[in-house]
């Protein structure tokens, strides 16, 4: 539709996650138009990102050096492991402050129709950390949708030999929604009132 370089920055922006072809479109004129120190800067951020942030090692939240600021915390618990899809899962629970302990980061939900299945996600790894016997809770805060339970039923089932309490977000939260939208009220007040599940 345009000459190269715009159609190419168009055609990039449009394979973001939530960017249609539309808001591509819209994104790449601003971006035209803007202060060349303005796009400097969003260039310099992209290219900090792909250079210095990384998965932790231990929970694969984003994490700048090895391990991220919540594994490397020692006033956290480490005997409760809360598991989320993804990174800004933790932030929104992180700004609940209701949870003391470390996370899980699954990288996403199992999803059937997607051909997401558990060995897509970092359930094995979570196994490996569950083995030694330190963590005694885990706390499920996959998304309230149907891929978010159905990752929930399938850890609750894994997990139930080890003889763990596992619980579950209360309800509360939107269903079929995302975590990250949750308000912090309502996010807070599933977290205190979880439930727990007998595999
Ligand atoms: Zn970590």
């Amino acid at each position: 539709m345009y000459e190269g370089a715009v159609q190419d920055l168009i055609d990039e922006l449009g394979r973001l996650p939530g960017v249609g072809p539309k808001s591509a479109q819209r994104i790449a004129f601003h971006l035209l138009a803007a202060e060349s120190a303005d796009v400097g800067r969003l260039v310099a951020a992209l290219q900090r990102v792909q250079a210095e942030v990384r998965f932790c090692v231990t929970c694969y939240n984003v994490a700048e050096g090895e391990q991220c600021r919540i594994c490397k915390d020692p006033r956290r618990s480490d005997d409760v492991i809360c598991v989320v899809e993804e990174p800004k899962d933790v932030v929104a629970i992180e700004r609940t402050r209701e949870f003391r302990g470390r996370y899980h980061v699954l990288g996403g939900a199992i999803s059937p129709i997607e051909g997401v299945g558990p060995d897509d996600l970092r359930v094995k790894e979570l196994m490996t950390r569950l083995m030694d016997g330190t963590v005694t809770e885990l706390i499920i805060a996959t998304d309230p949708n149907l891929e978010g339970e159905a990752t929930a039923a399938y850890l609750a089932r894994l997990v139930g030999p080890l003889g763990l309490a596992v619980s579950r977000l209360a309800s509360g939260l939107p269903v079929g929604g995302d975590l990250e939208y949750a308000d912090e009220i309502t996010l807070g007040r599933a977290f205190e009132g979880r439930r727990r599940i007998d595999a």
